[in-house]
């Protein structure tokens, strides 16, 4: 087992705590008065939790890995992988199971190119896709942006400007029209609670599905870290 770092902090219930990094190596959180010898009696005490958990880690690298090897040639647009066909006759142009990237992209390695690749096609797309959104729930945001942020799908600040993450287009269309009304809701509802669902559930009663979806496009999308 390897510690990457040991932080201190105030901790709520436990006094240490151990994570498994993505690289495999652990980071031990501990409250401020934990001692050095109470931190190696803990890790005695669960070294084999410990282990299961580098052994889970390790499996879960393994299965993205495997994604990116399939899907090698192909980038994941609008829920579906598409091959990817260098030509610099129709650059960005999608059919059912292709898309046309212009020659010089030849050049880039996969994330840049699938980082230029969501940025255009969220450019085009959203504005349409947040118009429609707009109309059908009557709530309107005062501004777009798209950001290339990993952590979360979309924001909606107080001034009713909206903020969508590049990497939605991952998702299909109707999950991020979803993710949209989601935020769009947010205008009347500034929180989670009760209400707020419930007014997302009038639009969009089958959010549960959607929901599943997110998140496991979000564990693919956040591998390329
Ligand atoms: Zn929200």
């Amino acid at each position: 087992m390897k510690i990457n770092k040991i932080t201190r902090r105030r901790l709520k219930k436990h006094f240490i705590i151990a994570r498994v990094n993505k690289d495999l190596s652990v980071n031990i959180t501990i409250a401020p008065h934990v001692t050095k010898s109470q931190i190696i009696s803990f890790l005695n005490e669960r070294k084999e939790k410990i282990n299961r958990l580098i052994e889970n880690q390790r499996q879960k690298n393994r299965e993205i890995e495997n994604i990116k090897d399939i899907h090698k040639d192909e980038i994941l647009l609008f829920g579906i992988w598409k091959k990817i066909v260098f030509s610099s006759e129709t650059p960005f142009v999608t059919d059912e199971e292709r898309i046309f990237l212009p020659n010089y992209m030849k050049f880039y390695d996969k994330v840049t190119l699938m980082n230029k690749v969501y940025n255009l096609m969220a450019e085009k797309t959203f504005p349409i896709l947040l118009r429609e959104e707009e109309k059908r729930t009557n709530l309107k945001a005062l501004g777009l942006t798209i950001t290339k942020t990993l952590s979360r799908w979309g924001s909606f600040n107080i001034k009713d400007e909206m903020k969508l993450s590049s990497y939605l287009v991952t998702c299909p269309i109707p999950v991020i029209k979803y993710v949209i009304c989601h935020e769009l809701c947010h205008k009347v509802h500034r929180n989670h609670q009760k209400n707020f669902h419930k007014l997302l559930a009038g639009f969009y009663p089958n959010s549960k599905e959607y929901e599943e979806i997110l998140k496991e496009t979000g564990k693919y999308i956040r591998s390329f870290k």
